[in-house]
Order: structure tokens, then C-alpha cells, then sequence
């Protein structure tokens, strides 16, 4: 049984370490701050029932143990993986990842679940830089299938098969990120659309909320079934080519923050997690919305997995 230590139970780290024990994992939950360790010990119930619906079902021999852990050293002690999960900052990864390094054993893969910090960056932390590597969940973690995997300069193959292999084991799909770029994959993309998003309700082409259902019944549903590469050729190759011709030098290409973001955070307006980001949010509206997204999440990842 793999034996794997996540560090960091914030947003992340519940959904991962439930999902990893689900699949017959021996894992290790590790905190600094006891409120992080109570909350995930109360959410692990929860994000159980949610893989249940899922179809998730424990392994014949049975869900693996979790256990919570406040000293690093017993934690990563003799694991197989360590998951490092704490906030996107450089300087608090490079004392995270100092700290673990010399605890773990010459052959401990240590992954990391950065949004985008460039894996060859992060490896320069590391004592054994060939067995770093990036590790990229997605938000919720065990509710989104799909994790990128990303080596940096130093990464050894055999490390990339088997952060790839211990994925498919779970049952997860891994996608291989072929070069290193801030944001990889998923977050470049992400971030692209974003930045246009935020541009238009700027510009007063669209409310919020117009917007919101304009892409979530428009191209966020359709891309769900049909990828972006594919949706180029269900449009037509010509189409997209004289569509961009006009379109492209007109996109939002700004290289700063828009001032309708930064205003907001500079006056604590974070969104969900202080009550008001974008739209405004009442503690019951927060906890009805959790329940909505994840029951709609999961009926249709069942569609598309054909389970329904
Ligand atoms: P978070 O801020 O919600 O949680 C981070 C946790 O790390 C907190 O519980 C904090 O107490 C803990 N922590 C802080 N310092 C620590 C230390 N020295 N040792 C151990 N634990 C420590 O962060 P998050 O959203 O869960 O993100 C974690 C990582 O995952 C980040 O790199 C983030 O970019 C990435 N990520 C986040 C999302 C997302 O949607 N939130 C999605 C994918 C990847």
C-alpha cells in the first residue's frame, strides 16, 4: 500500500487526502494550524458521502487509514510520496520544502500541488531535485478527475510514470505537461478566459451575471463533451481562421490586474470567503451553493463517465 504524506489541509487537502484513502492509500495529513486539522476532520464524512455517489467505492481490502499530524518529521516518516499543499507563495513553499527534504528517504517522490510556481523553480529547494515534481489537482480535488503532471528541468522519467501511475491507479487521469510554464496547463487557460471575462464587465459589454450564464450554458457546457482542439474542427478550420483575423487583435491583452479586482481586495471584498467578492454571499447562501455545485458536479461527471 503507497504510503503518502499531503502538507497543507486548506482548500485542497481534505478532498486529496479523502480521495487518496478512498483508493487504498496509507495517508498522512499534515498542518501547522489545528483549526485546518479540525476542519478537515469534519469535512471527511462530507467529501466521503460525495464519493460515494460517485461510484467511488473502497478497494475490496478497504479504505486506507488516515492519519493527522502536527510534527513534519512523523508525518513524512518512511512514505512513498510526500504532496506539498500549502499557500501559493514562493517563500513559504521554499521553507516547506527545505523542512521536508532531509526528512525523507533518498528514493521519496516529493510533488508539488503548485497553481502554476514553475516546477524547476521549486526543485532548486530540494535536496534530490530529480525525484520533484509537479502534481496539479484540480479544485474540488476529489470531485475533478483530471491532475497535471509536470517535471521540471531536473525530473527524473521514472519519476514521471510514477506520479502518472499512481494516478491511474486511483482511477484520476493524468495529463502530461511537456514544458515547464508559469500556470501549465490548466490555469494559463483558465486565466486567459478570465482576463477576457473581467474585461468585458469592465467595459460595460455585460453584467456579471449575464456573463456568467452566457458561458456556463455556452461554450462551458459544450466544452465539457467537446475539447477545444476538437471544437476547431467541428467549427471549421476556415471559420476559426477568419474569426480570429479580426478578433484576436481585439481581445483583452492587458499585462496588469484590472483595477475592478484590485479595488475589491484592497477593501476586503475576497469573494466567498469574506462574504462578498464579485456577487454577495450570506453564510446559508454559501453553504447551499457548496451542495448545488457538487450535487451538479457529480450528476454530470456520472453523465459523461456514461454511469447514467
Ligand atoms: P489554502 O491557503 O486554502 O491552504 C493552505 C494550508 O496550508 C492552510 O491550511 C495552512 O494552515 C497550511 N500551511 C501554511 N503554512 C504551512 C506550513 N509551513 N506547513 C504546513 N501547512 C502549512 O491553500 P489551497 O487553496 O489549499 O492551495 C494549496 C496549494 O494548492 C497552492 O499551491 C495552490 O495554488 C494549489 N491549488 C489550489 C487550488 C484552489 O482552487 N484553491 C487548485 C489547485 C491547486
Amino acid at each position: 500500500m503507497l504510503k503518502v504524506a499531503v502538507i497543507g489541509l486548506g482548500t485542497m487537502g481534505p478532498g486529496m487526502v479523502a480521495r487518496m484513502a478512498r483508493g487504498g492509500f496509507e495517508v498522512r495529513a499534515f498542518d501547522t494550524s489545528d483549526a485546518a486539522i479540525d476542519r478537515a476532520r469534519v469535512m471527511l464524512p462530507q467529501i466521503g458521502a460525495v464519493l460515494d455517489q460517485l461510484s467511488i467505492t473502497p478497494l475490496a481490502s478497504g479504505e486506507g487509514a488516515i492519519s493527522f499530524h502536527r510534527d513534519l518529521a512523523e508525518a513524512v516518516a518512511g512514505v512513498d510520496l510526500v504532496i506539498e499543499n500549502v499557500p501559493e507563495r514562493i517563500e513559504v513553499k521554499e521553507e516547506v520544502l527545505r523542512a521536508i527534504s532531509p526528512l525523507v528517504a533518498g528514493d521519496c517522490v516529493i510533488a508539488s500541488d503548485t497553481s502554476g510556481i514553475p516546477i524547476t523553480k521549486l526543485q532548486a529547494f530540494v535536496v534530490n531535485p530529480r525525484r520533484f515534481v509537479g502534481m496539479h489537482w484540480s479544485n474540488p480535488p476529489h470531485i475533478i478527475p483530471m491532475i497535471e503532471v509536470i517535471p521540471g528541468a531536473a525530473t527524473a522519467a521514472e519519476v514521471v510514470s510514477f506520479i502518472s501511475e499512481t494516478i491511474k491507479g486511483l482511477g484520476l487521469i493524468p495529463v502530461l505537461v511537456k514544458k515547464d510554464v508559469p500556470g501549465f496547463v490548466e490555469n494559463r487557460v483558465l486565466y486567459a478566459l478570465l482576463r477576457e471575462c473581467v474585461d468585458l464587465v469592465d467595459q460595460g459589454v455585460i453584467d456579471a451575471d449575464a456573463l456568467d450564464t452566457c458561458v456556463s450554458w455556452g461554450i462551458g457546457y459544450k466544452l465539457s463533451v467537446i475539447g477545444p482542439m476538437a471544437l476547431l474542427d467541428m467549427a471549421g478550420l476556415d471559420i476559426y481562421q477568419s474569426v480570429s483575423g479580426y478578433l484576436n487583435a481585439d481581445l483583452c491583452n492587458a499585462a496588469t490586474v484590472s483595477d475592478a479586482i484590485t479595488s475589491r481586495t484592497a477593501a476586503g471584498r475576497l469573494g466567498m470567503k469574506t462574504g462578498g467578492g464579485i456577487y454577495d454571499y450570506t453564510p446559508e447562501r454559501i453553504k447551499e451553493l457548496g451542495a448545488e455545485r457538487a450535487r451538479k458536479l457529480v450528476a454530470t461527471r456520472r453523465v459523461l463517465e456514461g454511469r447514467d
